[in-house]
Protein backbone atom coordinates (compact mmCIF):
# COMPACT_ATOMS: atom_id res chain seq x y z
CA UNK A 1 0.00 0.00 0.00
CA UNK A 2 1.41 3.18 -0.99
CA UNK A 3 1.64 5.93 2.12
CA UNK A 4 0.55 9.57 2.37
CA UNK A 5 1.91 12.97 2.44
CA UNK A 6 0.43 15.24 5.24
CA UNK A 7 0.66 18.62 4.85
CA UNK A 8 1.39 19.84 8.76
CA UNK A 9 0.87 23.25 9.76
CA UNK A 10 3.74 24.71 12.69
CA UNK A 11 3.51 27.50 14.70
CA UNK A 12 4.09 31.00 13.53
CA UNK A 13 5.84 32.27 16.50
CA UNK A 14 4.12 30.44 20.39
CA UNK A 15 5.24 27.12 20.29
CA UNK A 16 1.62 25.67 21.74
CA UNK A 17 0.63 26.55 19.22
CA UNK A 18 0.78 23.20 17.53
CA UNK A 19 -1.83 20.50 17.35
CA UNK A 20 -1.76 16.98 19.34
CA UNK A 21 -2.82 16.03 15.72
CA UNK A 22 -0.05 17.49 14.06
CA UNK A 23 2.73 15.83 16.93
CA UNK A 24 1.68 12.73 16.42
CA UNK A 25 1.76 12.83 12.41
CA UNK A 26 5.64 14.16 12.79
CA UNK A 27 5.97 11.29 15.31
CA UNK A 28 5.22 8.55 13.68
CA UNK A 29 5.17 9.23 9.91
CA UNK A 30 8.98 8.18 8.40
CA UNK A 31 10.33 11.24 7.12
CA UNK A 32 9.44 14.95 7.50
CA UNK A 33 10.32 17.14 4.48
CA UNK A 34 11.32 20.57 5.98
CA UNK A 35 12.04 23.65 4.17
CA UNK A 36 14.77 24.56 6.76
CA UNK A 37 15.66 21.24 8.62
CA UNK A 38 18.07 23.28 10.90
CA UNK A 39 14.93 25.92 12.13
CA UNK A 40 12.61 23.53 12.62
CA UNK A 41 14.82 21.30 14.54
CA UNK A 42 14.09 23.41 17.59
CA UNK A 43 9.95 22.60 17.26
CA UNK A 44 10.90 19.25 16.82
CA UNK A 45 13.19 18.97 19.93
CA UNK A 46 10.91 21.14 22.04
CA UNK A 47 8.38 18.20 21.21
CA UNK A 48 10.67 15.30 21.40
CA UNK A 49 10.28 14.37 17.49
CA UNK A 50 12.73 12.38 16.64
CA UNK A 51 12.10 11.68 12.86
CA UNK A 52 14.44 11.96 10.07
CA UNK A 53 14.39 15.35 8.37
CA UNK A 54 15.25 16.02 4.77
CA UNK A 55 15.34 19.09 3.51
CA UNK A 56 12.51 20.21 0.91
CA UNK A 57 12.85 23.47 -0.30
CA UNK A 58 12.34 25.82 -3.55
CA UNK A 59 16.03 25.21 -4.97
CA UNK A 60 15.80 21.36 -4.10
CA UNK A 61 12.20 20.59 -5.11
CA UNK A 62 12.70 19.46 -8.72
CA UNK A 63 14.91 16.27 -7.61
CA UNK A 64 13.67 15.94 -4.28
CA UNK A 65 9.90 15.38 -5.61
CA UNK A 66 10.72 12.45 -7.17
CA UNK A 67 13.01 10.85 -4.53
CA UNK A 68 10.00 11.40 -2.12
CA UNK A 69 7.39 10.10 -4.42
CA UNK A 70 9.24 7.22 -4.62
CA UNK A 71 9.00 6.63 -1.26
CA UNK A 72 5.56 7.03 -0.30
CA UNK A 73 4.92 4.24 -3.26
CA UNK A 74 7.04 1.87 -1.17
CA UNK A 75 4.55 2.78 1.53
CA UNK A 76 6.39 5.58 3.52
CA UNK A 77 4.63 7.71 5.55
CA UNK A 78 5.69 11.53 4.69
CA UNK A 79 5.01 15.22 6.36
CA UNK A 80 5.80 18.33 4.57
CA UNK A 81 6.54 21.20 6.97
CA UNK A 82 7.41 24.23 6.79
CA UNK A 83 9.69 27.03 8.92
CA UNK A 84 6.28 28.43 9.86
CA UNK A 85 2.61 27.89 9.59
CA UNK A 86 0.42 26.50 6.44
CA UNK A 87 3.02 25.12 3.84
CA UNK A 88 2.48 26.28 0.81
CA UNK A 89 1.32 29.58 2.08
CA UNK A 90 3.80 31.76 0.68
CA UNK A 91 5.86 28.71 1.28
CA UNK A 92 7.52 25.64 -0.69
CA UNK A 93 5.86 22.53 -1.15
CA UNK A 94 3.20 22.95 -4.31
CA UNK A 95 5.31 21.10 -6.23
CA UNK A 96 5.24 17.51 -3.97
CA UNK A 97 1.59 17.89 -3.47
CA UNK A 98 1.22 18.45 -7.25
CA UNK A 99 3.22 15.38 -8.02
CA UNK A 100 1.39 13.46 -4.88
CA UNK A 101 -1.77 13.99 -6.86
CA UNK A 102 -0.58 13.13 -9.67
CA UNK A 103 1.09 9.61 -8.53
CA UNK A 104 -2.38 8.85 -7.27
CA UNK A 105 -0.79 9.13 -3.83
CA UNK A 106 -3.23 10.17 -0.35
CA UNK A 107 -2.62 14.04 0.43
CA UNK A 108 -3.91 14.72 3.49
CA UNK A 109 -3.25 18.38 5.39
CA UNK A 110 -3.07 18.43 9.20
CA UNK A 111 -4.28 22.07 9.72
CA UNK A 112 -2.94 24.57 11.91
CA UNK A 113 -1.43 28.11 11.95
CA UNK A 114 -1.67 30.42 9.42
CA UNK A 115 -0.21 34.01 9.67
CA UNK A 116 -3.11 35.33 6.87
CA UNK A 117 -6.01 33.67 8.78
CA UNK A 118 -4.52 34.71 12.33
CA UNK A 119 -4.29 38.39 11.11
CA UNK A 120 -7.53 38.58 9.15
CA UNK A 121 -9.69 36.98 12.32
CA UNK A 122 -8.32 39.61 14.40
CA UNK A 123 -8.56 43.12 11.69
CA UNK A 124 -11.87 44.01 12.43
CA UNK A 125 -12.10 43.69 8.46
CA UNK A 126 -15.07 42.25 6.52
CA UNK A 127 -14.05 38.34 6.82
CA UNK A 128 -16.86 37.36 4.46
CA UNK A 129 -15.08 37.50 1.29
CA UNK A 130 -11.04 38.43 0.87
CA UNK A 131 -8.44 37.46 -1.13
CA UNK A 132 -4.53 36.48 0.02
CA UNK A 133 -1.94 37.99 -2.07
CA UNK A 134 1.12 36.75 -0.50
CA UNK A 135 4.17 39.71 -1.09
CA UNK A 136 3.63 42.59 -2.76
CA UNK A 137 6.73 43.29 -5.44
CA UNK A 138 9.72 45.26 -3.67
CA UNK A 139 9.80 47.73 -6.25
CA UNK A 140 7.83 50.61 -6.48
CA UNK A 141 6.99 50.69 -9.77
CA UNK A 142 5.96 46.93 -9.82
CA UNK A 143 4.01 47.39 -6.22
CA UNK A 144 2.37 50.23 -7.54
CA UNK A 145 0.98 48.61 -10.17
CA UNK A 146 -0.18 45.17 -8.55
CA UNK A 147 -1.94 47.76 -6.13
CA UNK A 148 -3.63 49.81 -8.85
CA UNK A 149 -4.75 46.12 -10.46
CA UNK A 150 -6.70 45.63 -7.06
CA UNK A 151 -7.76 49.53 -5.97
CA UNK A 152 -11.39 48.92 -6.97
CA UNK A 153 -11.25 44.94 -5.57
CA UNK A 154 -14.27 44.60 -3.00
CA UNK A 155 -12.64 41.97 -1.16
CA UNK A 156 -10.14 42.54 1.91
CA UNK A 157 -6.76 42.30 0.67
CA UNK A 158 -4.20 40.31 2.80
CA UNK A 159 -0.63 41.03 2.23
CA UNK A 160 2.39 39.44 4.02
CA UNK A 161 5.14 42.29 4.12
CA UNK A 162 9.17 42.32 4.87
CA UNK A 163 9.72 44.75 8.12
CA UNK A 164 11.98 46.78 5.51
CA UNK A 165 9.42 47.65 3.32
CA UNK A 166 6.71 48.13 5.34
CA UNK A 167 7.02 51.97 5.14
CA UNK A 168 7.35 51.98 1.73
CA UNK A 169 4.25 49.91 1.10
CA UNK A 170 2.04 51.86 3.30
CA UNK A 171 3.19 55.43 1.50
CA UNK A 172 2.46 53.11 -1.92
CA UNK A 173 -1.16 52.33 -0.51
CA UNK A 174 -2.36 55.63 0.44
CA UNK A 175 -1.22 57.24 -2.83
CA UNK A 176 -3.43 54.24 -4.85
CA UNK A 177 -5.89 53.39 -2.56
CA UNK A 178 -6.48 56.86 -0.45
CA UNK A 179 -5.57 57.17 2.71
CA UNK A 180 -9.30 57.03 4.37
CA UNK A 181 -9.61 53.34 3.32
CA UNK A 182 -9.57 50.73 6.37
CA UNK A 183 -6.43 48.66 7.13
CA UNK A 184 -4.72 46.59 10.22
CA UNK A 185 -1.49 45.80 10.59
CA UNK A 186 -0.74 42.73 12.45
CA UNK A 187 2.66 42.48 13.56
CA UNK A 188 4.36 39.76 15.34
CA UNK A 189 1.08 37.36 15.61
CA UNK A 190 1.31 35.02 18.99
CA UNK A 191 4.95 36.62 19.71
CA UNK A 192 5.89 38.85 23.14
CA UNK A 193 5.65 42.33 20.90
CA UNK A 194 2.22 40.80 19.48
CA UNK A 195 0.95 44.45 17.71
CA UNK A 196 -2.87 44.17 15.96
CA UNK A 197 -3.42 47.83 14.86
CA UNK A 198 -6.85 48.50 12.98
CA UNK A 199 -6.74 52.29 11.12
CA UNK A 200 -6.93 54.21 8.15
CA UNK A 201 -4.41 53.55 5.99
CA UNK A 202 -3.20 57.36 6.51
CA UNK A 203 -3.18 56.53 10.16
CA UNK A 204 -1.03 53.67 9.77
CA UNK A 205 1.58 54.90 7.70
CA UNK A 206 2.24 57.93 10.63
CA UNK A 207 1.94 55.01 13.36
CA UNK A 208 4.76 53.34 11.79
CA UNK A 209 6.48 56.27 10.91
CA UNK A 210 6.76 57.65 14.29
CA UNK A 211 7.64 53.83 16.04
CA UNK A 212 10.92 52.28 14.23
CA UNK A 213 9.24 49.08 16.55
CA UNK A 214 6.68 48.65 13.60
CA UNK A 215 9.17 48.32 11.09
CA UNK A 216 10.53 44.98 12.84
CA UNK A 217 9.55 41.79 13.14
CA UNK A 218 6.77 40.16 10.88
CA UNK A 219 3.97 41.60 9.20
CA UNK A 220 0.59 40.83 7.94
CA UNK A 221 -0.96 43.93 6.45
CA UNK A 222 -4.99 43.50 5.99
CA UNK A 223 -6.72 46.21 3.86
CA UNK A 224 -10.81 46.69 3.56
CA UNK A 225 -12.13 46.25 0.18
CA UNK A 226 -12.87 49.00 -2.20
CA UNK A 227 -16.27 50.64 -0.99
CA UNK A 228 -18.43 52.18 -3.73
CA UNK A 229 -20.71 53.95 -2.04
CA UNK A 230 -17.67 55.95 0.25
CA UNK A 231 -16.36 56.80 -3.40
CA UNK A 232 -19.33 58.75 -4.02
CA UNK A 233 -19.71 60.19 -1.05
CA UNK A 234 -15.72 61.07 -1.27
CA UNK A 235 -16.33 62.69 -4.46
CA UNK A 236 -19.14 64.44 -3.52
CA UNK A 237 -17.28 66.15 -0.26
CA UNK A 238 -13.97 66.81 -3.17
CA UNK A 239 -16.14 68.47 -5.27
CA UNK A 240 -18.06 70.98 -2.77
CA UNK A 241 -14.18 71.57 -1.29
CA UNK A 242 -12.83 72.31 -5.22
CA UNK A 243 -15.93 74.46 -5.92
CA UNK A 244 -15.33 76.47 -2.90
CA UNK A 245 -11.74 76.77 -2.99
CA UNK A 246 -12.85 77.87 -6.80
CA UNK A 247 -14.72 80.74 -5.80
CA UNK A 248 -11.33 82.33 -4.29
CA UNK A 249 -8.28 80.80 -5.93
CA UNK A 250 -6.98 79.91 -9.77
CA UNK A 251 -7.40 76.07 -11.04
CA UNK A 252 -3.40 75.14 -9.87
CA UNK A 253 -3.64 76.81 -6.03
CA UNK A 254 -7.06 75.32 -5.50
CA UNK A 255 -6.01 72.23 -6.80
CA UNK A 256 -2.84 72.03 -4.84
CA UNK A 257 -4.45 73.29 -1.92
CA UNK A 258 -7.76 70.75 -2.10
CA UNK A 259 -4.45 67.73 -2.62
CA UNK A 260 -3.30 68.61 1.30
CA UNK A 261 -6.47 68.41 2.89
CA UNK A 262 -7.78 65.48 1.30
CA UNK A 263 -4.73 63.47 0.18
CA UNK A 264 -5.61 62.98 -3.22
CA UNK A 265 -3.50 63.40 -6.02
CA UNK A 266 -2.73 67.09 -7.15
CA UNK A 267 -2.96 66.29 -10.59
CA UNK A 268 -6.45 64.14 -10.20
CA UNK A 269 -7.62 66.91 -8.45
CA UNK A 270 -6.16 69.59 -11.27
CA UNK A 271 -8.16 67.58 -14.18
CA UNK A 272 -11.18 67.25 -11.99
CA UNK A 273 -11.07 71.34 -11.06
CA UNK A 274 -10.39 72.08 -14.59
CA UNK A 275 -14.17 69.95 -15.60
CA UNK A 276 -15.75 72.23 -12.47
CA UNK A 277 -14.73 75.63 -13.96
CA UNK A 278 -16.15 74.69 -17.08
N1 LIG B 1 3.41 29.77 5.67
C1 LIG B 1 3.32 30.90 6.53
C2 LIG B 1 1.89 31.06 7.02
O1 LIG B 1 1.14 30.08 7.02
O2 LIG B 1 1.50 32.13 7.45
C3 LIG B 1 3.84 32.15 5.88
C4 LIG B 1 5.26 32.05 5.40
S1 LIG B 1 5.87 33.50 4.61
C5 LIG B 1 7.42 32.96 4.01
C6 LIG B 1 6.39 34.50 5.95
C7 LIG B 1 5.54 35.76 6.10
O3 LIG B 1 4.34 35.42 6.80
C8 LIG B 1 6.19 36.84 6.93
O4 LIG B 1 7.05 37.67 6.16
C9 LIG B 1 4.99 37.62 7.44
O5 LIG B 1 4.49 38.47 6.44
C10 LIG B 1 3.99 36.47 7.67
N2 LIG B 1 4.11 35.97 9.06
C11 LIG B 1 4.60 34.78 9.45
N3 LIG B 1 4.55 34.68 10.80
C12 LIG B 1 4.02 35.84 11.26
C13 LIG B 1 3.72 36.36 12.55
N4 LIG B 1 3.97 35.65 13.66
N5 LIG B 1 3.17 37.59 12.63
C14 LIG B 1 2.91 38.31 11.53
N6 LIG B 1 3.19 37.87 10.28
C15 LIG B 1 3.73 36.66 10.14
Amino acid sequence: MAGTLFVVATPIGHLDDFSRRAEQTLKTCQIIAAEDTRHSGHLLSAYSINTPTTPCHDHNEGQKVPELIARMQQGDHVSLISDAGTPLISDPGFRLVRAAHEAGIRVVPVPGACAAISALSASGLPSDRFSFEGFLPAKTHARKQTLDSLKKDTRTLIFYEAPHRILDSLIDLNEVFGKDRQACIAREITKTFETIKKATLGELLEFVKNDSNQERGEIVLVVGGYDAEQEVENTEATDKLLKRLLQDLPVKAAAQLASELTGIKKNELYQRALQLKD
